[in-house]
């Protein structure tokens, strides 16, 4: 008679180290087998198909060292899932999750005798403690911060990730059937990424962030100086543990401004969490009906609007699906303040162009900027030829992207319009709106 097994699914957590599903799988005391399902929603990309066939790469080597093999399906994950489950006959399904909207799941796998065991990851606290008003504006964020933080620093003072693997499951493995050992990864299209995935290079890459943390404060406004820890896409698929991050970065005396990241970044999960109607439709008081002008729409997405630094991001966006922070939020107030556009439209081109694409943190922060998360819209003056000054005060990012502006002096540079009648400006177009006008 076969052996009974423990399918781990994973989902956003490719990755072996401080891996709670894996870990949970290994108590079982069945030998393991892994597996993956392609999610088949229209922000899976070429780009960030390659990059979690990478991640699923690294994942499966390292799975391979401790014997255990990696199955990867295509198409419905309910049915992908009930069918791996009875293939190698599990008596449990381990995945990370937060538990809702896996009723189906639960029944197919009910069905044929086996269970689903759903265990926490991604998140540094549990949802429901820390959010009281419906808003998210800078106030919600700051009292949101305080108590979060206190609790991770309380938390993680002294936490250590388990040890994988676990002693015994080697012997553990010794029991899969032979013909539940192999698993191959079926090749995808290579696409260009200027960050890798993998769990190996997301170790890396920390590792490599860790030393710049002192300039991090500073650095990370300046887009041409590339200095923040670019982690995001690891996060966003788990190739690296939040647990894990925060422990290594919360012993450095430099590390305020990025657990300030990190504490946004959670702070929108909790946020949908609890609010999850806001996340498509933005809070009750701002949901007025509006249309998009699919010229502008367009001007925007292709970099063509004659506003020189938005326009430069918005190339670099289409051609790497990376932005740093300070320029998402720039071309989302420029797109929403100045072309008149609407946040949701703005946000759908970054859900197809982001490698680190999440839907909680690109709907907040796309709100944010719009100036929608109070109970008023809430907007300072936008400026953005100020704003490039600011961001790019010598254009050194604006020549790295736009070439034909690359003679103009720092001065012409962020408003080449005023300029066009002394200096070529190689045909860049003027701008499609005066922004003086809005
Ligand atoms: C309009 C807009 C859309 C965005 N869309 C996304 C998205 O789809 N996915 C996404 O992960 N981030 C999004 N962000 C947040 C932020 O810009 C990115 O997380 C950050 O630029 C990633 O770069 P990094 O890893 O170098 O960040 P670092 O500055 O090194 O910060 C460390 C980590 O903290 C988190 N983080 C930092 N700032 C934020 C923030 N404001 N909100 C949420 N998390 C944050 C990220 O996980 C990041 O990797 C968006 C921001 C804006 C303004």
């Amino acid at each position: 008679m076969s052996v009974p097994t423990t399918l781990v699914w994973f989902r956003q957590d490719l990755r072996t180290d401080d891996q709670p599903a894996l870990q949970a799988a290994a108590r079982s005391g069945r030998p393991l087998l892994g597996l993956y399902v392609w999610p088949n929603e229209g922000t899976l990309t070429a780009r960030r198909r390659y990059f979690i066939w990478q991640s699923l790469r690294d994942l499966q080597a390292r799975l391979a060292e401790c014997g255990i093999p990696l199955h990867v399906r295509e198409g419905n994950p309910v049915q992908a899932v009930a069918e791996t489950a009875a293939h190698c006959r599990a008596a449990e399904v381990v995945c990370a999750s937060d538990g809702a909207g896996q009723g189906a799941l639960r029944a197919a796998l009910e069905k044929q005798g086996c269970r689903l065991h759903s265990v926490a990851d991604g998140l540094l606290q549990p949802p429901f403690q820390f959010i009281r008003a419906p808003y998210f504006n800078e106030p919600a964020f700051a009292a949101f911060q305080v108590a979060w933080q206190a609790a991770c620093v309380e938390q993680y003072a002294a936490w250590q990730a388990s040890a994988w693997p676990p002693p015994d499951l080697a012997a553990q493995q010794q029991r899969l059937p032979e013909n539940l050992k192999t698993a191959v990864l079926p090749d995808v299209p290579r696409a260009v990424l200027t960050i890798p995935g993998g769990e190996t290079a997301a170790r890396r890459q920390l590792a490599e962030f860790l030393p710049r943390l002192p300039y991090y404060p500073v650095l990370r406004s300046l887009p041409a100086q590339n200095g923040s820890s670019q982690l995001s896409p690891h996060l966003v698929f788990g190739t690296l543990s939040v647990r894990q991050v925060w422990a290594v970065a919360g012993n450095s005396p430099d590390a305020a401004a990025w657990q300030e990241a990190l504490a946004r970044r959670e702070f929108w999960r909790h946020y949908f969490r609890q609010y999850p109607d806001v996340l498509r439709q933005g809070l009750p008081e701002h949901r007025a009906a509006g249309q998009a002008n699919q010229a502008l729409l367009a001007a925007w997405q292709q970099g063509i609007t004659g506003y020189p630094l938005a326009d430069a991001a918005m190339r670099l966006l289409r051609d790497t699906g990376w932005l740093p922070h300070s320029l998402r939020r720039f071309c989302a107030a420029f797109f929403c303040r100045v072309l008149g556009g609407r946040w949701q439209d703005g946000a759908g081109w970054f859900a197809r162009q982001l490698l680190d694409f999440e839907p909680a943190a690109n709907s907040g922060n796309w709100q944010l900027a719009a100036g929608l998360g109070g109970k008023r819209v809430e907007r300072q003056p936008f400026n953005p030829v100020v704003w490039s000054q600011k961001l790019d005060p010598d254009g050194q990012f604006i020549r790295r992207h736009l070439p034909q502006l690359a003679h103009l002096d720092s001065r012409r540079i962020h408003a080449p319009w005023l300029a066009a009648a002394e200096v070529n400006t190689n045909g860049y177009p003027a701008p499609v709106v005066d922004y003086r006008a809005r």
